[in-house]
């Protein structure tokens, strides 16, 4: 096919003779007229994710407090109940965003040998900023719907559990309960389903023996730098101030 009539038509400034002979005029026996505007073909992708968390629960301190945090999920769990540790602070960049490889790469790091429940899990709750893996542990499994044939939830699947923190100035333990679901699409029901589950498992976390009740969240104050105190046990840096406890280990924190 001649592309001819690709040539440019906006005269530019005649080159000099001496320099390059101006091409004679081409008749065509044919011109095809330039489209006034591309023919688009359309591409998009609708992703929705959504989750919910509970009210936090303090728990008396103390390592069988956390330990017994899988036993909350109860007959809730429709899968093996899965523990993830807070992340190594060396991985404090990680995040589950693909096109950023360097945060990529650390989030698989920490997270590629979870399996396709919590992976699913964490990086949609993680996401939406409903879980925070530098300190929280989390408790995870699927609780709801179904699994494609590679072991990863359906959008209409609920996954989720517990995630729990060390409250910094008592050391008491903070259990909240928390859902997710979605992807490719979304279902009328799943909300209500959530609610449901969400439900239940606040009231495990009452029902624990060493719950001390509901309480107001209070995230850590994170700090960075030599502007926090960092744990001397796990690493964890915290903003310097009321903080006595490490909200990612648990253990008293020693001020300079
Ligand atoms: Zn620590």
């Amino acid at each position: 096919m001649p592309l001819e009539f690709l040539r440019r038509k906006s005269a530019k400034p005649a080159p000099a003779p001496s320099v390059v002979a101006a091409p004679p005029p081409r008749s065509y026996g044919r011109t095809a007229p330039l489209p006034e505007e591309a023919v688009a073909q359309e591409h998009q992708l609708r992703l929705s994710y959504a989750g919910k968390t509970s009210e936090g629960v303090r728990l008396k301190g103390g390592p069988e407090a956390m330990a017994a945090l899988p036993d909350m999920l109860g007959d809730l769990a429709k899968s093996p109940v899965e523990v993830v540790e807070p992340r190594d602070p060396e991985l404090g960049h990680a995040a589950p965003a693909i096109a950023r490889a360097g945060e990529a790469s650390q989030w698989l790091q920490a997270h590629g040998n979870a399996s396709p429940i919590t992976r699913h899990a964490l990086y949609l709750l993680e996401s939406m900023d409903a879980i925070d893996p530098a300190f929280d542990t989390f408790v995870c499994a699927l609780l709801d719907g179904d699994l494609d044939l590679a072991g990863y939830p359906e959008y209409a699947a609920i996954v989720g559990g517990v995630a729990a923190h060390w409250d910094e100035s008592t050391g008491d333990l903070i259990v909240r309960g928390l859902v997710g679901w979605g992807g490719r699409g979304t279902r009328g029901d799943t909300d209500r389903t959530a609610n449901r589950i969400l439900t239940a498992i606040l009231q495990n976390i009452l029902d624990s023996s060493d719950s001390l009740g509901v309480t107001p969240l209070d995230h850590p104050a994170l700090g960075g730098g030599s502007a926090g105190v960092t744990c001397s046990h796990c690493g964890f840096t915290v903003a310097r101030g009321r903080a006595v406890f490490c909200p990612k280990c648990g253990m008293r924190l020693l001020h300079g």
